[in-house]
């Protein structure tokens, strides 16, 4: 006499629900195999032991191929209402696949339609891209390859190697025999040659970067011209503290500039008063890294100040006075500025006090060429300034100026 499933059980120890996974796909009470109580597809135990040898597994997917060619509901009831609903989205896929779905993918996203230019670009090699070097990077260019230095004969191989390219009047002597147009595996070789040298020089350039300031401003901006490394990017410095990472920003208009920001676990009073060394680091390029408050600190404390409160209540965040004498021992000087139609020719870069009452922070601006960059330590990256003449007016400026600069006047 046959044995039927006593249906789904529930995990939570409710009454089961009846069984519909009958062999037919007519919705019935599945049989089951001698000695057990439920189907495989009503009971989460059973599927597991069913999963676990390849004849359980091959009577499930069998069974699910034959409901779906029968165009029986029980096949999409197996998946919402039996016990493969508890299996993984990917598991499922796969069963379906099993019985015999199509998979829905775009053939759009697949890489089987790049399938003839991967080919190509395989015997042919990838073409060395056309670029465009402003005559600043040419200069650069020309200055690597008559020093002869360290590194040149990249940069020689890089042009040498561009020249080629479509490498069509190139003549090749293979076998005795000449190729007037350049054989396809020469082509091939000149092509890989060159991404790979693109490759070490890329590496070069960002373990460069990595090291800190002073930058190559020069080598920088050649290396965005020439597309290794990208306009906007945030290259992460190397020896940089959790507390302020520090990273080389890439312009858009291919300077670079030295950015420090605060991590996002202080409070916002310890920012605020991070802020100031922070900006200090921005405007100077991230060349004074021994500016500490602790001076200020200790003088406040002796006179019977709780410092913090007395630092961002009664002198607006750090006293200008006293980043004053921070930035005096690295040789620069802060001065009031006041002609917001006019940026301090002479100045390294700019310090604002910005922000409402309470919220107070320190901020610094750099003029690149004519552009002007807003490095704010609480955003994640230094912003353009269209408007600078706005911002000098409405907000609390000074110049940081080169102490020998200031006496020449
Ligand atoms: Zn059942």
């Amino acid at each position: 006499m046959p044995k039927y499933c006593l249906g789904l059980e529930d995990p939570a120890g409710g009454e089961s629900r009846p069984c519909i996974f009958a062999q037919d796909g007519n919705g019935g009470r599945a049989q089951t195999s001698s000695g057990k109580r439920h189907c495989a597809l009503c009971s989460l135990e059973n599927l597991d032991q069913a999963f676990g040898s390849l004849v359980g597994k091959g009577n499930l997917q069998r069974q699910l191929k034959h409901w779906r060619r029968v165009g029986s509901p029980t096949y999409e009831a197996a998946f919402a209402l039996g016990a493969l609903a508890a299996l993984s989205a990917g598991e499922q896929q796969l069963l379906r696949a099993k019985a015999g779905e199509r998979g829905k993918f775009w053939k759009q996203s697949s890489w089987l339609h790049k399938r003839r230019l991967r080919l190509r670009h395989f015997l042919l090699g990838r073409p060395i891209p056309v670029t465009n070097l402003s005559p600043r990077s040419h200069r650069y260019l020309q200055t690597i390859l008559a020093r002869k230095g360290e590194g040149w004969l990249l940069h020689y191989n890089l042009a040498r190697l561009r020249k080629k390219e479509p490498f069509a009047n190139v003549s090749s002597k293979h076998n005795g025999r000449t190729y007037w147009r350049g054989r396809p595996a020469d082509m091939r070789k000149g092509r890989s040659a060159w991404w790979r040298i693109r490759r070490i020089l890329k590496a070069k350039c960002v373990t460069a970067v990595a090291r800190g300031p002073p930058f190559d401003d020069e080598g920088l901006a050649w290396a965005m011209d020439e597309g290794i490394l990208q306009r906007g990017a945030l290259v992460a410095l190397s020896g940089s503290q959790e507390s302020n990472p520090s990273c080389c920003y890439l312009t858009e208009a291919g300077d670079s500039l030295f950015f420090t920001r605060l991590s996002g676990r202080m409070t916002f009073p310890t920012k605020q008063l991070a802020s100031a060394e922070c900006s200090v680091r921005n405007v100077l390029g991230g060349k004074v890294l021994g500016i500490d408050m602790s001076e200020a600190q200790r003088l406040l404390t002796d006179r019977g100040y709780v410092w913090e409160t007395h630092l961002l209540c009664y002198a607006s965040i750090l006293a200008p006075l006293v980043l004053d004498t921070c930035l005096q021992r690295a040789g620069f000087k802060l001065e009031l500025w006041n002609k917001h139609t006019q940026w301090p020719a002479q100045a390294t870069g700019i310090l604002q006090i910005r922000g409402a009452a309470q919220t107070k922070f320190w901020a610094a601006l750099k003029a690149c060429a004519d552009r002007v960059y807003m490095l704010d330590c609480f955003l994640s990256e230094p912003t353009l300034i269209t408007n600078w003449h706005h911002a000098l007016q409405v907000n609390e400026t000074y110049a940081v100026v080169p102490v020998q600069a200031r006496d020449t006047h």
